[in-house]
């Protein structure tokens, strides 16, 4: 791996001062699946944007289109390990974490650490250049909810020694730093508690149920339920999601709590891999494996106050978007020529 996908040219001052209409964003985790979306949408409105990313999960071809433009930098590396001398910007994106649940339980360790640590560095650098500051939080900090649907108010059921708990626990630790800094030093913040969300750019072999099931389907190989299929979860589209990001970000001030962002539509396991199955044609089974330990039995958000405070609600329908998807994955696992796509 190289060390730098591009160097960072750091500003002095006065050359800063040159470019001082344009908003510097730095958006941590920038090469992932939500980040490069992110960057996309700031880059057409107008922003600088600077990633740190240390390619855990994300991937250089994701930022292909990106580093063509003269306003995108981005910088190989881990939140974990401080951050580089020098950074000034006037708005910060923390998207720095695995988010699937193989990926995030491989090194569960360094995941608590990127959402501890890599925030609180993160914070220090806020408070630093007074920029205002997004923490991409999770419905996981719902745990195996008792409240259905889950309001923001919801404290939650989470498991503080399992295998997701580093997870869950992480962001949950991180959502407690970023108020207790808005508290102490008055840093404008904006906490999002995303729930499942999927489309264009999830890895193949992200291990998360959408890409999972799709990219089974294409390969003509069994759909693998974990459990009975009859847990629930509420599928939103990144496109949907990434317009809560912008207005949460834009609201005019600091909201009181962490803020719901997910389409309310709530699904079974095996309604999805129906659905699945039919926009692929795929001739495939569905096969039950075992259910992972801690796996929430239901998820579907309360988005009462995004859509009364910012205006959001999702357009995209589950239908939509996965037909959407589908013709993603084919496209870039055969080309389009799957038997989905012949
Ligand atoms: P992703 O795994 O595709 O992206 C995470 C990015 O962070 C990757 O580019 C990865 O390389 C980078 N990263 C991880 N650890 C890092 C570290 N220590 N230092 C620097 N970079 C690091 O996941 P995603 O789905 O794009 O999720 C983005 C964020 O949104 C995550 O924080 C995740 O917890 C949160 N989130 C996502 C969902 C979802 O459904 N997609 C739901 C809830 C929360
Ligand atoms: N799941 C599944 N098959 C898969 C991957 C996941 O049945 O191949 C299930 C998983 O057990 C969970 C749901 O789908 O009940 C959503 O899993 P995912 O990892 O996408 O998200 P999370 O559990 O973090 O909500």
């Amino acid at each position: 791996m190289g060390k730098l996908v591009k160097v960072l040219k750091l500003e002095s001052g006065s050359q800063r001062g040159a470019n001082q209409n344009r908003s510097r964003a730095l958006v941590a985790g920038g090469a992932g699946f939500l980040g490069s979306h992110l960057c996309e949408r700031l880059l057409r409105d107008g922003y600088e944007v600077v990633v740190l990313d240390n390619f855990h999960t994300g991937k250089r071809y994701n930022l292909n289109a990106l580093l063509r433009n003269p306003r995108f930098t981005c910088i190989e590396h881990d939140i974990v390990d401080g951050l580089p001398s020098g950074l000034q910007c006037d708005e910060i994106y923390n998207l720095a974490c695995p988010a699937s649940p193989p990926h995030y339980q491989a090194d569960p360790i360094h995941t608590f650490k990127t959402s501890v640590l890599g925030s609180l560095n993160l914070l220090e650098l806020a408070r630093q250049n007074k920029a205002k500051i997004f923490q991409a939080s999770t419905s996981e900090v719902y745990g195996d909810p008792f409240v259905h649907p889950q309001p923001e108010s919801y404290f939650g059921n989470v498991n503080t020694h399992g295998p997701r708990s580093c997870y869950d626990e992480g962001k949950r630790s991180a959502e407690t730093l970023f108020f207790d800094y808005s508290r102490t030093y008055g840093l404008d913040i904006r906490v999002a508690r995303i729930f499942n969300t999927y489309g264009r750019r999830m890895q193949p072999d992200d291990g998360r149920v959408v890409s999972n099931f799709i990219v089974q389907a294409l390969r003509g190989k069994d759909l693998t339920v974990y459990g009975s299929g009859l847990q629930t979860r509420s599928f939103c589209y990144a496109d949907d999601l990434i317009e809560g990001f912008i207005r949460l970000m834009n609201a005019p001030s600091t909201p009181a709590h962490p803020v719901n962002l997910g389409n309310p539509a709530e699904f079974t396991i095996m309604e999805l891999a129906t659905l699945v199955v039919d926009y692929t044609n795929a001739r495939s089974k569905i096969v039950h494996r075992p259910l992972p330990v801690d796996d929430p039995r239901q998820r579907k958000p309360d988005i009462s106050f995004a859509k009364a405070n910012l205006g959001w609600e999702p357009k995209v329908s589950l239908r939509q978007g996965l037909a959407r998807t589908v013709e993603y994955f084919d496209t870039l696992l055969y080309g389009g020529q799957s038997a989905k796509g012949a």
